[in-house]
């Protein structure tokens, strides 16, 4: 086959932002580095199990924003070897003429998976429909990373860390086909960074004053308001010692809401934004929850990260990645994440460049890159 006719599969599923973002990103890598090539991004879960497995990740985001510990629970329930055993066995049986179906419509050459939960349910399918089709694993998770990840024949398996790469090897997978290379984050934080000043104006910035950049994923969950108002709070005391950007992604309520305010110190709020590596350069500290996606970009970036929170489970280990490192503080309460960025911004300025140079030093720039470029050795050589 040509290398303008190879097809590409993606499979994901919109739990969360970071999947799909990472699915675009190797999308877009694709096209950089094997000009042609079809990627196809399907969500498995939403868009090819039965009724009601289907419906499930839809309840994901009321979940992590209403029940954090009743997702706790399932996630580490999920961790059960036996249980999820069973459960995918019986997902799996019901969802295999569907699944089936999926793969001979797309007759893919290649097949990436970007979410936990596909692995096991599409590996066994496509080795039945198309065995010598490649299937590939690209983990999108940091630091805590579910055993699901590891399910499924993957002829190659893409993690972030070697500490990953090693819980890999324990859980069975030979360690020759494991890549440790980072997340898969846009092109665009691999590039050098625009002009600071053109970037602070283009987003309604102040130019000179040190700026906390505040964020809670794509969809913009926990106590991001909070935050901003303990944060203009301290930051307006007298002159200005800071200036607040908040991106409320698809929070539309929480925009609104922070747009109509009044604020002591400058605050610029966002919605969802798409040059993220731009905002992230014109930024010189962030206050987030801990987001993969949000983290590896942050990283490459060198901005120092104050955690105000994780979901339950799989975001619990990306702190203790960052801070362990010295990339980052975990400080939950927003009076004092407005304090820990009033010292930062002010007497312990040095401290805050010692995070940031720690931080860029867990960054990986080239990860998309490389992992494309592992993937498109998979198929057949371009004519
Ligand atoms: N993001 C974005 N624009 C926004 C808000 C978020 O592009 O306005 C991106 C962010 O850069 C990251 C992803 O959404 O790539 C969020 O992924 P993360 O894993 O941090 O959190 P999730 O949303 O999956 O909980």
């Amino acid at each position: 086959m040509s290398g303008s006719q190879s097809r590409v599969l993606i499979l994901m599923s919109r739990t969360g932002g970071g999947h799909l973002a990472s699915a675009r990103a190797l999308a877009a890598e694709f096209e950089r580095q094997r000009p042609g090539t079809a990627v196809e991004i399907v969500d498995v879960l939403i868009d090819h199990l039965i009724y009601p497995i289907n419906r499930l990740p839809g309840s994901y985001d009321l979940l992590v924003n209403h029940a954090p510990w009743l997702w706790k629970l399932l996630w580490q329930r999920t961790s059960w070897p036996q249980l999820t055993r069973l459960l995918s066995r019986a997902v799996r049986v019901m969802s295999r003429p569907r699944i089936r179906r999926m793969l001979t419509a797309a007759a893919p050459d290649l097949v990436v998976s970007v979410h936990p939960l596909v692995n096991a349910l599409v590996a066994p399918v496509l080795a039945d429909v198309a065995p010598a089709t490649p299937f590939a694993t690209v983990v999108t998770d940091l630091g805590s990373i579910h055993p699901t990840w590891f399910d499924g024949a993957t002829t190659a398996l893409f993690v972030p860390t070697e500490r990953a790469a090693a819980a890999a090897v324990k859980a069975g997978r030979p360690r020759a086909t494991i890549h440790a290379c980072g997340l898969p984050v846009r092109a665009t934080f691999a590039e050098a960074p625009s002009d600071r000043a053109e970037a602070r104006a283009a987003f309604g910035m102040v130019p000179n004053l040190p700026a906390v950049l505040v964020m809670g994923g794509g969809d913009g969950i926990g106590p991001v308001g909070d935050i901003v108002r303990a944060l203009a709070g301290a930051l307006g005391q007298g002159r200005a010692l800071g200036q607040v950007v908040v991106v409320c992604g698809r929070n539309s309520k929480l925009k609104n809401e922070l747009a109509a305010d009044t604020w002591p110190a400058p605050v610029t709020v966002l919605g969802f934004v798409d040059q993220m590596a731009e905002l992230m350069h014109a930024s010189d500290l962030l206050v987030t929850k801990a987001g993969p996606g949000t983290i590896a970009e942050a990283t490459i970036c060198g901005l120092p990260i104050l955690f105000s929170g994780f979901i339950p489970g799989q975001e619990e280990g990306n702190v203790d990645y960052v801070v362990d490192h010295g990339g980052g503080l975990f400080v939950k309460d927003p009076a004092v994440i407005a304090r820990t960025v009033v010292a930062l911004f002010g007497a312990e300025r040095a401290r805050l460049a010692a995070m940031a140079a720690k931080s860029r030093a867990l960054g990986h720039p080239r990860a998309t890159e490389e992992i494309v470029g592992t993937l498109c050795g998979l198929l057949a050589p371009s004519s």
